[in-house]
């Protein structure tokens, strides 16, 4: 009989639902408020009475953006699992229930459609499949994303919702950083702006590499944004941590981010800041 066993089931994340739940009538997570489901969607999934952003998928994102419908574009790229990698269950097996899901084959969508009129290419992340984690599919969809709008000579907007790279891929997530900040320098060359949103929560390597690369930074309130987690740092350094450390206030006050942008302004700001630096 061994001396010692190995308890295997794998920890329950400690983190709050922070997207809108099911119901007529939910609660709202920050000011336990109980509303009428529909009035928060219709308020862009912000809460009407203390505005705090519940976080929305990557096709409600492109809602709230463009004026009508858009073009997806590279819908189809699929993982190939190349190391065939298993923690507690298959990567496969995660892959099959992101996109059942999501709806999605991986965790980002990209588009290309108008802003008030002004046509972007817009991608943005999806959390809901797989933590929103950047592999070699993220990485490639940012890029060609990048591309497209560098050849049609298009301004770029990326929305990024990220735990970070994806270790199911090893090495290979993490080269997407380099690729990606690569493409960007190109789109740059052209003269082309690239506007980065930052959503909560923009973590690991995302916020590593194309996050904090926009000509213009925006984040939505309170959204988390960092490298490695608050729990990480407190733990490493040994000391406690400052109010609102890592939250968007918090960046924007240390010079990290040109705008806190609620929401319901975020289109305005959008078209405002891209007709600026495309001027
Ligand atoms: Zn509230």
């Amino acid at each position: 009989m061994p001396w010692f066993r190995k308890d295997h089931s794998p920890l329950q994340p400690s983190e709050q639902e922070s997207r809108v739940p099911e119901g007529l009538w939910i609660k709202c997570t920050s000011c336990k408020e109980i509303l009428y489901r529909k009035e928060v969607v219709q308020n862009l999934s912000v809460c009407p009475k203390c505005a705090f952003h519940f976080r929305i998928s990557a096709r409600e994102r492109l809602e709230v953006l463009f004026d009508a419908a858009w073009e997806e574009f590279d819908q189809g790229l699929v993982s190939a699992d190349p190391l065939a990698f298993r923690d507690t269950k298959p990567y496969a097996a995660r892959l099959k229930e992101g996109r059942a899901k999501t709806n999605s084959w991986d965790a980002l969508v990209s588009a290309v459609g108008e802003l008030e009129g002004l046509r972007v290419v817009v991608a943005a992340m999806e959390y809901g499949f797989i933590g929103g984690s950047m592999g070699v599919v993220v990485g490639e969809k940012v890029t060609r994303a990048i591309e497209r709008a560098e050849k049609e000579r298009l301004p770029l907007v990326v929305v990024s919702c990220s735990g970070g790279a994806r270790m199911m891929e090893g090495t290979l997530s993490l080269m997407q950083m380099a690729k990606i900040s690569a493409a960007l320098a190109r789109l740059d060359e052209a003269g082309l702006p690239f506007v980065s949103l930052l959503t909560d929560p923009t973590t690991g390597g995302v916020t590593a590499s194309f996050a904090m690369l926009g000509d213009l930074i925006l984040a939505e309130p309170r959204a988390l944004i960092g490298f490695a987690g608050p729990r990480v740092i407190a733990e490493t350094i040994r000391q406690p941590l400052p109010e609102g450390f890592q939250r968007s206030e918090f960046l924007l006050e240390h010079g990290m981010l040109d705008m806190v942008v609620d929401r319901r302004e975020l289109k305005k700001t959008l078209v405002r800041s891209l007709q600026l630096l495309m001027d």
